[in-house]
């Protein structure tokens, strides 16, 4: 299929692609493209105005700044999985990374459209709820920050409203005693995960402090699995646990059972990576 008529413009500046938006209330960002352009192609979504902010060198960039690191929105996957900031400081992500679709996609989606499109089997909102991050956004009343937590609230719907641009994402920096783990089943490497779990922790001698566990495709949201979270923090077997957490749904890729046996299993590889000193 073909999208319906859309006008295009090339936003110069965070300001002026805020403006478009508040000109154009269905207007809708153009970032790397790869989900925006195959839902205007089914017609999911027939906005009057796409506003490419590919432009905008300021939010290209990777810094740190003391304690937290920030990823510009317009990092591109590639970038991010190359990146020597990202491997130091935020190794969870760098762990994701070649989970998230094909070479030829990485090459043009970005962090930033990932986070803002929040598809509940994505890999990347899920490493910013394990990571306790931040999501920094502009509008028209100037820039604000949302948690994590905070950030993802249904089905493809997140705290942005209709007129802001998420600017960066922030990650606490890794310390020495940071612990993280990975683990995603897709039916093919690069599809959207069946199941996922992005996890960091902290040590605190042989103990677990501080542990989130972020389950994807398991609800429409990417999860903190809490009960699990608190199993870990005792010592206990957290996949037992599970069933307070989780209650995932049947659909065309799995019934409900096999996935709650695939987060078993994730949680159970991914509790003896947090187990494991960092490299
Ligand atoms: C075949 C295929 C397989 C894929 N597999 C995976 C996978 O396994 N895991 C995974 O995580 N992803 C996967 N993706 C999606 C890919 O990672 C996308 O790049 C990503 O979801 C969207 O990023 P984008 O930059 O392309 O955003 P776009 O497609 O440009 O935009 C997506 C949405 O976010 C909005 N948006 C974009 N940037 C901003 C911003 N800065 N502020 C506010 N709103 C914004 C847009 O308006 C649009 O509504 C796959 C895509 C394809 C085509």
């Amino acid at each position: 299929m073909k999208p319906a008529p859309f006008g295009y413009a090339k936003a110069t500046s965070v300001d002026h692609a805020v403006a478009l938006l508040s000109q154009y209330a269905d207007g809708r960002l153009l970032a790397g493209g790869q989900s925006l352009i195959a839902t205007l192609n089914m017609r999911l979504s027939a906005p009057r105005l796409l506003i490419d902010i590919n432009a905008l060198d300021e939010l290209k960039s990777i810094s740190r700044d003391g304690d937290t690191l920030s990823i510009g929105a317009l990092v591109r996957h590639a970038e991010a999985e190359r990146s020597d900031e990202i491997a130091r400081h935020a190794p969870l992500i760098a762990l994701a990374m070649p989970h998230i679709a094909h070479p030829a996609i990485r090459n043009r989606g970005t962090i930033g459209g990932s986070i803002a499109f929040a598809d509940p089997a994505a890999e990347l909102p899920a490493c910013l709820l394990a990571l306790g991050g931040e999501v920094e956004i502009a509008n028209t009343g100037g820039t604000l920050r949302v948690g994590a937590d905070d950030f993802f609230k249904g089905l493809f719907e997140t705290a942005l409203g209709p007129g802001d641009v998420l600017t960066a994402v922030r990650i606490p920096v890794a310390r020495a005693e940071s612990r993280f783990g990975f683990a995603e089943l897709a039916r093919r490497h690069g599809d959207y995960a069946l199941v996922g779990l992005a996890a960091a922790a902290r040590a605190d001698g042989k103990a677990l402090r501080d542990v989130r566990l972020a389950f994807f495709g398991v609800g429409a949201t990417p999860l903190r699995a809490r009960s699990a979270e608190a199993a870990v923090e005792r010592g206990e077997d957290p996949v037992a646990a599970l069933a307070h957490d989780l209650a995932p749904q049947d659909d065309v890729q799995a019934s409900a059972a096999t996935r709650r046996h695939l987060a078993g299993v994730l949680m159970q590889r991914v509790a003896m990576q947090l187990a494991e000193p960092r490299r």
